[in-house]
């Protein structure tokens, strides 16, 4: 076995986190973790639990649904599904509602506490590439690469936008930028572990970048700092 590395990449919606981080963590051998989906998944369970995303009260609201909810994350081939009570949700976690659902009860404190110990082992027990917005900042803290992701607003509404219309969902462009926007500015208000770069982050602004260029770099910053090679050309 390799040696154990811990990666954070952070950064907002739509920078290309994800893709980024699978593809990395393929060449490494190490595996990819979404936290996004375990934020999804709580605000999936408070939608269907009757939860409206614009309650004053979401705090209050979701704090007494958690002692009934239980979530795991399951490798299969290699990529991430997220268990709830027992349902593998595939991608019912990713229409585009749920987005600004788990953005809302991401605010909550005893939600962001509920997922913390889930995120810790999983990055205790593998060497792991995992992505979100507080990794390098709570989760963790001692990660060996701190990776701050970002890309112009445009750049990133485009490229959910393309993802979204790839997958059949029917969606403007226009909308994906506004609800972006909102999310972004929720997301780096709230008090609770607001999104930004830890101080000893490497920002990387990949407007300009090609998927492969992205790539490329991400993988060269953490060879350069770990001393781990690719197992995959
Ligand atoms: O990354 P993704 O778009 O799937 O995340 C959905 C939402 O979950 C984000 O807008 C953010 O509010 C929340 N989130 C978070 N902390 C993380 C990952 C996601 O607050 N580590």
């Amino acid at each position: 076995m390799g040696k154990h590395i811990n990666i954070a990449i952070d950064g907002p919606g739509g920078a290309g986190k994800s893709t980024i981080s699978k593809a990395v963590a393929k060449k490494l051998g190490i595996i990819y973790v979404d936290t996004g989906a375990l934020y999804r998944t709580v605000g999936y369970y408070a939608r269907e639990h009757g939860l409206s995303v614009n309650d004053v009260k979401v705090s209050e609201l979701i704090t007494p649904m958690l002692d009934n909810i239980s979530i795991e994350i399951r490798y299969i081939d290699g990529s991430q599904h997220v268990i709830l009570n027992g349902e593998d949700l595939g991608d019912k976690i990713r229409q585009p509602d749920i987005s600004m659902y788990a953005s809302a009860v991401s605010s909550v404190p005893s939600v962001r506490a509920f997922l913390l110990e889930t995120q810790k082992e999983l990055a205790r027990k593998n060497s792991v590439i995992m992505d979100g917005r507080d990794i390098g900042t709570v989760i963790l803290p001692d990660a060996d690469v701190k990776i701050f992701l970002t890309a112009s607003n445009e750049a990133r509404a485009l490229r959910r936008f393309n993802e979204l219309i790839a997958k059949g969902v029917e969606v403007k462009y226009e909308d994906v930028l506004s609800e972006m926007n909102q999310r972004d500015h929720a997301d780096s208000t709230r008090a609770a572990a607001p999104l930004k770069a830890a101080d000893d982050a490497i920002l990387f602004d990949n407007s300009g970048y090609e998927f492969e260029g992205s790539v490329a770099h991400v993988l060269e910053i953490i060879e350069e700092r770990t001393g781990v090679k690719r197992i995959e050309e």
